[in-house]
């Protein structure tokens, strides 16, 4: 796992996994067992619960491939319309790219990870906060985003980082999602952090798309608060 870069607090990884563990796991549960296995199982069921279920189903494919991803939600039913639209782009956005939430955080970090078995499936993983308000939601989507662009498409990794970060952004506009100013702040503090570090490893040119954004950030921060547009949701929750 390495990391992504968003402030010491956003993660991204790419596992090529050579685990037996995993494999074996990932193999448990399958329809492909030979006898022996079959054998094991029957003891392993006979001393312990039986396993519940899988939930993750092999992926067909690239990251373009329709998701068959399931994802068991345990949300309460939403007490406000916000609520609810947040969780209509949660569950959308899991479906869309076959995402499944590892773990929700209790504090503003993500991480987004995927890991690539023997057999060519490819598990896609994040850690995120809940989005339950705008900047929530902006690190939720930063990790779809990097689902969404790919492992390994951009170089340098800010440059990566400013792709997930612009999908973020226009996720969240296309969705009619609030973008504050806080929600500016974040993406142009990860951005710039992540200018800092790849300097510290020898980058020399910013590329110009990354520093345009912070631009932008900047430029709109320093504008007057207008009135929200009517479409957009209010911040709920202890994130916007
Ligand atoms: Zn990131």
């Amino acid at each position: 796992m390495r990391d992504c870069a968003v402030e010491r607090r956003c993660a991204t990884a790419m596992l090529a996994v050579q685990d037996p563990g995993v494999q074996r796991t990932r193999q448990h549960g399958s329809q492909s067992r030979g006898t022996q296995g079959l054998m094991m199982l029957t003891l392993w069921d006979i001393l312990k619960p039986k396993p519940k279920p899988r939930t993750v189903q092999k992926s067909p494919g690239g990251r373009d491939a329709r998701p068959t991803v399931r994802v068991a939600s345990k949300a309460k039913a939403p007490t406000s319309r916000a609520a609810a639209e947040y969780l209509r782009v949660e569950r959308e956005m899991l479906a869309r790219y076959g995402v499944r939430v590892r773990k929700w955080r209790s504090h503003t970090s993500g991480v987004a990870w995927e890991i690539t078995y023997r057999d060519g499936s490819i598990s896609r993983l994040i850690e995120s906060p809940r989005p339950r308000g705008p900047v929530s939601a902006a690190i939720f989507l930063h990790e779809i985003g990097h689902h969404a662009i790919g492992f390994r498409r951009y170089k340098p990794r800010c440059l990566e980082e400013y792709h997930a970060w612009r999908f973020a952004l226009d996720e969240m506009e296309r969705q009619g999602l609030n973008i504050t100013p806080r929600v500016r702040k974040r993406v142009r503090d990860a951005l710039q952090y992540a200018i800092a570090k790849a300097q510290r490893r020898g980058l020399r040119t910013v590329p110009p798309e990354v520093a345009a954004c912070i631009a932008e950030q900047d430029r709109l921060l320093a504008q007057p608060v207008s009135a929200s547009k009517s479409a957009s949701i209010k911040a709920s929750g202890s994130n916007g």
